[in-house]
């Protein structure tokens, strides 16, 4: 029996180990780090091998080949000495993409908008009907999906929404989307491409590379690195091309092919989310949904939690959480996207950030700020000299209190933090969530007054 060993066991390893279990792998899994609970369940049930909290070299070089997480860089030793040894590494997409079939793949990826965009996407096909599902970097592993269709015969023809990451890129072969999607690139993550933006770039690219002429390509006509990289590299796109452009979004409407979409009247707010609609309105069309039904996916597609979540309004103050905002271009649409005065509650763990792009916005839109972390130094260093009220604050509590004694009617209070959230929170959604309930909690205290 071929022997397969899984590096890392989340979400992707533990799908991709099943899945390797049921085609027939004599299936090893090893975790530098402890196992959730929920996984190892999983693992034990399908009588999976595995060890946590340590690599045992010898087993793992065994394997005829390796599926391996996309969170372990190259530069580990686990990976040094399997490259050494030459051993074939894929990553748990390459692996569900073997057993997917004839399934219609669609794929998204950038920098910003991958999963308000593949959950958009999905809504769209799933509401008009299709036999869709969706996975990736969001929800369920493509393996996991894989296995659980593996033995039902499809009624319709199988489709996946894929939200893919760039480290997940890294590691496919002969994966190939019918439609890809790249949305944009603004520098994040450089740590893992030797801090050069050119590696990031052609990371992301890889989307592209197994497409075929058939194929459909999705893109961005105003981004620059996107621009910039096909220029410099004629032949790299061998599908049909169709680059989305903020001309496309006039008042409120996306215009795609024939047809005008009105977004007035829909949850998805701001030029960014705009721009996401056209590209998801595009894949849809593409596969067969009519404009009708686009129209009506539209209309009950609910954005995914802390990315401009609307919370509320209390005493004319509107408050937002956008705690998914961990880097400076999501926060630069962010505060495009809000029409009043800000209070901007902003900080976490700094991941080099330059705020240069957000200063002019900051200056005409932001009326105070609140920063919510355990290190505003360099927040108040760039910040500090534009002479708005500056307060800080140690949790999401506190940033709630201080932010509601700073904001008046027509304000707007929006966390937006661009930073990620290890300093004081889990993650962002636990930031979000602490956030949101501090909301509702002051706006049920305002209501007893
Ligand atoms: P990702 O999955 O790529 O991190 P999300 O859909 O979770 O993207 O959104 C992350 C953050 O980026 C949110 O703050 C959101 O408001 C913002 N955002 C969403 N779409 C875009 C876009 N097309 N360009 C820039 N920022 C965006």
């Amino acid at each position: 029996m071929k022997k397969i060993v899984i590096l890392g066991s989340g979400e992707s390893g533990t799908g991709a180990a099943i899945l390797a279990k049921r085609v027939g792998y004599d299936v090893f899994v090893s975790d530098k780090s402890p196992i959730k609970q929920q996984y190892k369940d999983v693992l034990e049930q399908q009588g999976i091998a595995y060890e946590e909290g340590t690599h045992s070299m010898d087993r793992i070089l065994e394997a005829g080949e390796v599926i391996k997480s996309p969170g372990i860089p190259e530069k580990t030793e686990v990976m040094k000495a399997i490259r050494a040894k030459g051993i074939p590494v894929i990553g748990e997409i390459e692996f569900g993409y073997r057993y997917a079939g004839d399934a219609k793949i669609i794929a998204i990826t950038g920098s910003n908008g991958k999963t308000t965009t593949t959950t958009l996407t999905y809504h769209l096909l799933k509401t008009a009907g299709l036999n869709v599902f969706m996975g990736g970097n969001v929800g369920d592993s493509f393996a996991g999906l894989v296995l659980e269709t593996l033995d039902q015969p499809a009624m319709e023809p199988r489709m996946y929404v894929l939200e893919l990451s760039s480290f997940q890129l890294d590691d496919i072969d002969t994966f190939r989307p019918n439609i890809a999607m790249l949305l944009n690139i603004t520098p994040d993550h450089l740590d893992r491409y030797e801090y050069r933006m050119e590696n990031y770039v052609q990371s992301k690219f890889r989307i592209v590379r197994n497409q075929q002429l058939s194929d459909l390509f999705i893109t961005n006509a105003d981004d620059e690195s996107i621009q910039h990289f096909m220029e410099n590299n004629p032949g790299i796109i061998h599908p049909v091309m169709q680059q989305v452009s903020s001309d496309d979004l006039q008042n409120g409407y996306v215009m795609v092919d024939e047809y005008a979409f009105d977004l007035s009247s829909t949850r998805l707010k701001g030029p960014h989310n705009a721009f996401n609609a056209s590209c998801a309105i595009r894949a849809a069309l593409e596969v067969g949904v009519s404009a009708e039904d686009i129209i009506e996916g539209l209309l009950s597609f609910s954005p995914p939690p802390h990315r401009l979540e609307q919370i509320g309004q209390i005493n004319g103050v509107n408050w937002i959480n956008d705690s998914k905002a961990t880097n400076v271009d999501s926060v630069f649409f962010a505060l495009q996207a809000v029409n009043t005065p800000i209070v901007w509650i902003v900080g976490g763990t700094d991941k080099g950030n330059d705020y240069t792009p957000l200063l002019n916005l900051v200056r005409e839109r932001v009326k105070a700020i609140v920063c919510l972390g355990v290190d505003n130094e360099k927040l108040k260093t760039v910040f500090g000299p534009f002479g708005v009220p500056m307060a800080e604050a140690k949790s999401a509590v506190e940033a709630v209190e201080l932010a509601n004694k700073m904001a008046l009617s027509g304000d707007t209070v929006l966390l937006s933090p661009a930073c990620a959230s290890f300093d004081l929170f889990k993650n962002y959604e636990d930031r979000g969530d602490q956030f949101r309930a501090a909301v509702i909690e002051l706006r049920q205290i305002t209501n007893n007054e």
